[in-house]
């Protein structure tokens, strides 16, 4: 049985964009899946845009690739590499659903006019020209698009969108459309923890924007922090549903669960801390260093920074996948501030509370350190925002955290249940 929130998404748009990711496209069986579940909405009676990912692991492997045949592989190629991932995966579920009796025609990212800037691996979506996908719906097709990629209007060459960023297609060409938003993975929604290392985590049925923009940009990679940044720009409602199932998933939209304090915990195992020690402690010293980090595309997460006897200290974390620039961004600061330490710290990873009922309940953050020091673990890094608490610990010691913050928080029961009793 549909619920109220899915049949009502479903009165208001004619057009839904139905994203597929990695896993939902694998091999031969789960493309044939995919292609049922995008007729079985088709019929009843909704204009479909489909946007998949590479099948499985296809991105992943591109990139080992490119590493084996060169030290720094160049955007624009990568780019051209990695786009083919989507195109494979989209041309194959249109095959499939012509053999389901219906019409469907494939596009790549730049045939279904989503203009990017022009940052290779990690372009933005900047425009989408959407009138040849609304000219194949009219004529009654299943319009497949090339998740991941676009084009750039001013070097005319194929972008991509960061990892994860079929999600950002998706959300984008529902807010181009004006179309409902569905992300189907190999997860059932939005959970108060990974399911993968909290077995009991809860499904959330709804979380506001702002609760999951913290949670993807400290780790739930269920939807890209792009995606849901454009969700919130656009006021795309999104739907994180499950590809093996039709029961309901998590609505993403302007309300979260008011009775929830905290709605989630996250982690993420792939950022690198650089700390640079013996910088002269002057105005725009940190101002010189994220200036060149900036101009090198890094981006940065935790920042600290600290004085002692004349000298600042300074730490921050950056993505895995930014290590290289960050360290040639590092040299160029180097070149204005003198000779600094620059130590490079591969074996911390992050854990994060999350929720909005943190602006008005004091003591969450005291309550987490308490009951990491109870586990023995130590600290390196703190960092907050009204509705986020991170710390970066021993990256060995990641799941334990999670785990026991799962349980001190008592994140595993349902909140308006916890209501009904207290009230
Ligand atoms: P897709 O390939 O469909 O894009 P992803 O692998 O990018 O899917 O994202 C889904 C994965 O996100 C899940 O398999 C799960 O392990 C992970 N994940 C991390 N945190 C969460 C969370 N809080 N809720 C749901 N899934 C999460
Ligand atoms: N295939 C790309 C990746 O693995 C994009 C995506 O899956 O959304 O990151
Ligand atoms: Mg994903």
């Amino acid at each position: 049985m549909q619920s109220v929130m899915a049949a009502r998404a479903e009165q208001d748009f004619d057009t839904v964009v139905m994203k597929f990711g990695g896993s939902s496209v694998a091999d031969a069986e789960k493309i044939k899946n995919v292609a049922k579940r995008m007729v079985a909405m088709r019929e009843r009676g909704k204009r479909v845009v489909g946007t998949v990912s590479a099948m499985g692991k296809t991105t992943d492997g591109l990139i080992e690739l490119a590493n084996q045949v060169s030290v720094e592989p160049n955007g624009r190629e990568m780019d051209m590499l990695l786009s083919t991932g989507e195109r494979i995966s989209c041309a194959l579920v249109a095959m499939a659903i012509h053999d389901l009796g219906y019409e469907a025609v494939s596009l790549t990212g730049s045939q279904a006019g989503i203009e990017t800037d022009a940052a290779h691996t990690k372009a933005k979506i900047t425009k989408i020209r959407a009138d040849r996908v609304v000219e194949a719906l009219d004529e009654g097709k299943i319009v497949l698009v090339a998740g991941f990629q676009g084009v750039s209007p001013e070097t005319k060459d194929v972008t991509t969108l960061g990892r994860g960023g079929s999600d950002a297609t998706a959300v984008a060409l529902a807010a181009a459309l004006g179309a409902a938003c569905e992300i189907y993975s190999d997860v059932a929604g939005v959970f108060s923890a990974d399911p993968r290392i909290v077995p009991d985590a809860r499904k959330q049925d709804r979380i506001s924007y702002d609760e999951m923009l913290e949670m993807s940009a400290s780790g739930a990679k269920v939807l890209m922090l792009r995606s849901v940044e454009l969700a919130r720009n656009h006021g795309v409602r999104v739907h994180a549903r499950s590809t093996f199932s039709d029961e309901e998933g998590t609505w993403i939209g302007e309300e979260g669960m008011e009775e929830a304090i905290i709605s989630g915990v996250t982690h993420n195992e792939k950022e690198v801390v650089f700390t640079l020690t013996g910088i002269p402690d002057v105005p725009g010293a940190a101002a010189t260093v994220f200036d060149a980090v900036a101009k090198h595309g890094v981006n940065v997460d935790t920042i600290l920074q600290n004085v002692v006897h004349g000298v600042a200290e300074l730490s921050f974390s950056v993505p895995t996948e930014d290590v290289p620039a960050a360290r040639v961004a590092i040299e160029d600061a180097q070149g204005t501030l003198g000779s600094m330490q620059v130590a490079e710290d591969h074996n911390l990873g992050k854990v994060s509370l999350i929720g909005a009922g943190m602006r008005s309940h004091p003591g969450i953050a005291a309550k987490m350190f308490r009951t990491l020091a109870d586990l023995d673990i130590n600290l390196r890094m703190i960092a907050t925002s009204p509705i986020k608490v991170s710390c970066m610990v021993a990256k060995n010691e990641v799941p334990r955290a999670v785990q026991a913050l799962h349980a001190a928080f008592e994140l595993e029961k349902d909140p308006t249940e916890e209501e009904a009793v207290r009230g």
